[in-house]
């Protein structure tokens, strides 16, 4: 036992060493950085004097200040220094065939000057929402919004509506927009958590007045959490609210298992099963669901299907989404002046056509062989790659990432760090290491920043 317990420590001791070279460095990264970002320095300091703290966006926020865009072209931006960097995070995956791509640019152009929105109907949404039928058989209807979290905002209020119940499943450390309902349990701290008790919940914001209870946090990939309380509660449960792809998770599949689980608890019970594919329509032609053979009831989309233009949809069974149909006594309303606007109408329209199954095989080559490299690299390192498909990321931990508790433990100052020196390597990714590769992302683009990495590691 003695033995044991100074092996871990040791092993504890090893891992927080090689974090903490990396930590010794980071004046130097910073200095770095400030070198090459002189002008985005100067307009965070205007920034502060409009935005709060110089943001409007929480999560382009990092230390010590975001670098200004200027341009993107294909998978190069140009920052407001002039530098050309390679992205790896695309609008937060929200680009899969790049910046300014010729197809969609074109769309848009066309209809720019016939048009930007109308108090009416076009043929445009229509076309948008048919191919969207295609390839997700689940899609029986469709209601489209301007943003991700808007369309996870009303697929919970149909999701209240079908069965008259309340509350929602969510999982701990899932990330679904900033909706208050799904605002908890976010990025807590371990401690702050407890013991997993599902009541157990930590505000994400503050400002979320009265809505405690509304939602019940469990434990991803945790099969027997999930069926003890739905046992127990299923009488007030609306929804299981789950990412097939957890981004915030680690960016981690769940276990076939955990989603089949939770797919029979929602069919014994009437549950509704709501997919978040905001990010997971990325793994493949059919989606996170067509990937994965599960068919939820409700998906919630976003990023890919506007083409680069704010979007978010709400697809699934004609039997809950019908309940908005403006014949129905006590209906669902759901409103939006840019609702289904022609531009994102048809900039969503040319990217999704573009997006062929070989497309898509071809970004999940790429992305499996920038997972292959990066694996290659940490072998020996206190570092995990995850990932699907086009997207990949290192956490700082030494362990499986499982659930958020798993991810929770990873050194965040060292990723913090090794972004911004990637960044000055010519890398645009997450703080939290998280990216994506697009169809236009090369495989030089693709080794030159496995080479970036190395350097970074070996610090
Ligand atoms: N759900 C998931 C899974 C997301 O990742 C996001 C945003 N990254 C949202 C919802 C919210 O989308 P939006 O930022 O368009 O509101």
């Amino acid at each position: 036992m003695e033995k044991k317990m100074s092996a871990s420590v040791s092993a504890r001791r090893t891992t927080n060493d090689y974090y903490r070279a990396l930590h010794s460095h980071a004046g130097e990264v910073e200095a770095r950085y400030r070198t090459l970002t002189p002008r985005s320095c100067a307009l965070f300091d205007q920034a502060k004097s409009a935005f709060p703290g110089g943001y409007t966006r929480d999560s382009l926020v990092r230390e010590p200040y975001a670098p200004f865009l200027a341009e993107g072209a294909g998978s190069t931006l140009t920052d407001a220094d002039g530098r050309r960097v390679v992205d790896l995070w695309f609008n937060a995956t929200s680009l899969p065939l790049g910046h300014a791509h010729p197809d969609m640019v074109s769309a848009v152009e066309r209809q720019v000057t016939r048009g930007t929105a109308f108090f009416g109907p076009t043929e445009h949404e229509l076309r948008l929402a048919a191919l969207l039928k295609e390839r997700l058989p689940s899609a029986e209807r469709v209601r489209f919004a301007n943003s991700g979290s808007e369309a996870v905002m009303m697929a919970i209020r149909f999701a209240r509506a079908f069965r008259n119940r309340p509350v929602i499943v969510k999982f701990e450390g899932s990330y679904h927009g900033s909706y208050d309902d799904v605002s908890w349990s976010v990025s807590p701290s371990v401690e702050a958590l407890g013991d997993g008790d599902a009541s157990s919940q930590v505000a994400d914001s503050a400002g979320l007045l009265d809505c405690q209870g509304r939602v019940a946090l469990l434990p991803f990939n945790d099969v027997g959490a999930l069926e003890a309380f739905v046992e127990a509660h299923h009488a007030r449960l609306a929804a299981i609210l789950v990412e097939p792809i957890a981004n915030r998770i680690g960016l981690i599949l769940p276990d076939r298992t955990f989603l089949s689980a939770a797919r029979a608890l929602c069919d014994r019970y009437d549950i509704v099963l709501l997919f978040d594919e905001v990010i997971a329509f990325r793994a493949g032609f059919h989606g996170a669901q067509g990937e994965i053979g599960i068919t939820p009831d409700l998906t919630t989309l976003g990023k890919i299907i506007g083409g680069g233009f704010p979007v978010g949809a709400i697809v699934g069974r004609a039997e809950i989404l019908e309940l908005s149909r403006p014949s129905l006594n006590g209906r669902v309303s759901h409103a939006g002046t840019f609702n289904a606007n022609p531009i994102t109408a048809v900039a969503g329209l040319a990217t999704m056509q573009a997006l062929t199954p070989k497309v898509f095989a071809g970004m999940a080559e790429l992305g499996e062989r920038v997972r292959r490299g990066l694996r290659e690299i940490v072998a020996d390192l206190p570092l995990r790659v995850t990932g699907i498909a086009s997207l990949f990321k290192v956490t700082a931990v030494g362990h499986e990432i499982r659930n958020y508790r798993d991810a929770a433990a990873a050194d965040k100052e060292w990723e913090t760090i090794a972004s911004l020196a990637l960044y000055n390597e010519g890398f645009l990714l997450t703080p939290r290491l998280s990216g994506c590769v697009s169809a236009v992302t090369s495989g030089e683009e693709a080794l030159s920043f496995l080479e970036a990495f190395r350097r970074v590691v070996a610090w």
